[in-house]
């Protein structure tokens, strides 16, 4: 397990456990006159059994335990607040230390579980649709708490989790370097040991980003949110990526394909009359034309006080339709949770106010 790039504690003299590095531990444990073996066997508490208090890591001697309860703190979120879905997926809110308070979705399925978690608490990209979008940036999240969500949602359902997807709260590529990181820990052998390619980062469209994604050795899946191809309402609802142009977002997209040769994902939200029009097919036909992708059309879920709306389902098809006839494949995702404020940010804002 040694990664050495984690972060210290942010409890100055406190060792956090889900943040400190192998070295730190080994450290510890040295200082504390017990074998190096205790680390690994620490980690494994922490990062395959879910378990990040000293007092139930059963295996250790009781001195140690209680030694650890003085010296170290874990990530500890507490969770808020939860609701059930009748579709069998569950959403909890979690707050950490500081009082940052993120949200995680965890969706099963026959032999499978799909989490979803978030990366920073808050978003500072600002799209007009997105409940995050609306209250601005708290902060980012170490890799350790983009963790933990994955372990809380594990531990609650008490299954071996196939899946992640940063899809959450925040902008996984605005808070790179821990993204990665917890991406390497849920891939690790020794840790969740999820396979790269159900390891999925969806993006607004950070191309720097997305160019050294295109680099990392391993194969994780990228998505991108498009929601429009037509430049002027790109902006309007996304005016955080208005730097990003659709023209280099394309060409970066280009570049992805031909260094990975994988398939990247674009999210397109169908909002009625706004990004759903006929002009916006032919536009989305021509971005996706000949290119190494799938489109997901998705149902916008509604955000309270917001005015919009999602499309009708004959739109979604005509769309899916539409891609077909120019080779592109697309499917219309159902929008699981939809009962329980599965958009992003929404239980967040029903919380905290
Ligand atoms: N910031 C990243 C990842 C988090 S958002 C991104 O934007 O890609 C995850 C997905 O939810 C994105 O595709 C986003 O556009 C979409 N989304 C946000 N608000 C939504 C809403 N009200 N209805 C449907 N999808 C929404
Ligand atoms: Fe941020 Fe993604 Fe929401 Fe846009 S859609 S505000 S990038 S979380």
């Amino acid at each position: 397990m040694a990664d050495d790039n984690l972060h210290d504690s942010p409890i100055a003299d406190l060792l956090d456990l889900h943040t400190c590095t192998h070295g730190q531990l080994l450290a510890l444990m040295a200082e504390l006159g017990q074998p190096a073996f205790r680390a690994k066997q620490i980690e494994d508490w922490v990062w395959s059994k879910g378990v990040s208090s000293p007092a139930e890591m059963t295996n250790l001697p009781k001195a140690l335990r209680e030694a650890l309860i003085l010296r170290t703190a874990s990530g500890g979120a507490t969770e808020l607040g939860r609701q059930a879905s009748r579709d069998g997926s569950r959403k909890y809110l979690l707050q950490f230390k500081d009082g940052a308070a993120v949200e995680c979705v965890g969706m099963p399925g026959p032999r499978k579980l799909s989490v979803c978690v978030s990366s920073q608490a808050g978003c500072a990209m600002g799209c007009v649709f997105c409940a995050t979008g609306r209250s601005g940036l708290v902060r980012s999240l170490t890799a350790g708490e983009i963790y933990e969500q994955v372990m809380h949602v594990r531990n609650d359902f008490n299954t071996r989790v196939t899946s992640v997807v940063l899809m959450g709260q925040g902008e996984p590529f605005a808070n790179y370097d821990e993204t990665l990181k917890a991406l390497r820990r849920l891939n690790a052998p020794d840790a969740l040991n999820i396979g790269a390619r159900h390891l999925t980062v969806s993006t607004c469209g950070l191309i720097p980003q997305i160019l050294r994604f295109a680099n990392e050795p391993e194969q994780f899946t990228l998505a991108v949110s498009l929601h429009s191809t037509i430049q002027k309402t790109r902006n309007a609802l996304m005016p955080g990526v208005r730097r990003f142009s659709l023209v280099h977002l394309y060409a970066a997209l280009g570049e992805y394909t031909d260094k990975t040769g994988r398939r990247p994902t674009y999210e397109f939200a169908l909002i009625e009359g706004i990004n759903d029009t006929d002009e916006e097919i032919d536009s989305l036909c021509n971005f996706c034309r000949g290119t190494l992708c799938h489109v997901n059309i998705i149902q916008l879920n509604e955000v309270s006080g917001s005015p919009f709306r999602p499309s009708t389902p004959e739109r979604a098809r005509i769309f899916v339709d539409r891609l077909a006839r120019v080779g592109v494949e697309a499917t219309i995702r159902n929008s699981r949770g939809s009962d329980i404020d599965a958009a992003c940010g929404q239980l967040r804002q029903r919380f905290i106010r």
